[in-house]
């Protein structure tokens, strides 16, 4: 029985599992880790290609499935617990730099996704079905409807790049909503960012009313002439920006708080 807390949908669709398989293309000395390996969909034709695979699972009934598989494998390790609280740089350490890869629970995937890439531990790249919608704004373009607080906060800290979508059908039970998967290269952004948690509150406050110009929905941070300063037109809604722009904003932010507070 698929249990709904734990956003289990398993993936049946063969063509889907080989399509995910071939875009990850896995090596077979990868540092390999499965979030939320389920039934073993993902898990058993990944074990065909890597020497070690570490899977990740919260649900006591799969890690007992799960166990006794490993007890006759010993490719396969058994991590058993909420992905939300992994350390992941523990892992790294251990296992090298990891490749991540999952059919996510949806209501944990944003939170996921923003420990991983928050997290000091070494990420060569992951590979999640996501919910479309989730994917659709984290490669959004920025004047696009989909654009918003989720591209900007990914695009400073990784590229994203969606690969296919996945309709219902492919999984059981069926979700009600399309997925899509997403491969995440986390990278350096060419742009400074010197308070990352600044520049999130700042992109969160710009975005928490789409239809405001920067210069009302930034006015706890910057005023009109600090926002032209940083060459950008006080005028424009949030969409309209780069990640960049909302880095030399923050940026600003950051300075102009700093010496209110040495006044
Ligand atoms: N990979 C399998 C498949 O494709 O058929 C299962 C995918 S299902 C969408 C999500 C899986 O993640 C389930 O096995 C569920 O028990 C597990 N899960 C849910 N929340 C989790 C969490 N916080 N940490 C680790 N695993 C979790």
């Amino acid at each position: 029985m698929a249990r709904k807390r734990f956003g289990q949908h398993f993936l049946h669709e063969r063509g889907v599992i080989d399509r995910i398989v071939s875009m990850l293309a896995p090596a077979a000395d990868d540092a390999l880790v499965e979030i939320g390996p389920g039934q073993g969909a993902l898990t058993e034709p990944l074990l065909e290609r890597v020497d070690r695979l570490s899977v990740i699972e919260i649900d006591r009934d799969l890690i007992a499935e799960l166990e006794s598989r490993a007890a006759r494998d010993s490719r396969l390790e058994v991590i058993a617990g909420d992905a939300l609280r992994i350390d992941y740089a523990a892992l790294a350490e251990r296992r090298g730099p990891l490749r991540l890869v999952g059919n996510l629970p949806y209501n944990i995937s944003s939170p996921l996704l923003f420990a991983l890439l928050g997290s000091a531990a070494p990420i060569i790249d992951m590979h999640f079905m996501l919910q479309k919608e989730v994917v659709d704004r984290m490669t959004a373009e920025p004047g696009s409807r989909d654009y918003g607080r989720l591209t900007v906060s990914v695009a400073a800290r990784a590229h994203a790049q969606a690969l296919f979508d996945v309709a219902p059908g492919a999984f059981n039970p069926p979700p009600k909503v399309m997925s899509s998967v997403v491969r995440v290269t986390p990278r350096a952004p060419d742009f400074e960012i010197h308070d990352g948690q600044l520049f999130d509150q700042l992109v969160t406050a710009a975005f928490s009313q789409r239809r405001k110009t920067l210069r009302n929905a930034l006015g706890r941070f910057l005023d009109a002439q600090a926002i032209e300063a940083c060459n950008i037109d006080p005028m424009l809604r949030p969409e309209r920006l780069a990640a960049a722009d909302f880095a030399r904003l923050a940026n600003r932010a950051s300075k102009e708080k700093r010496a209110g507070s040495t006044d």
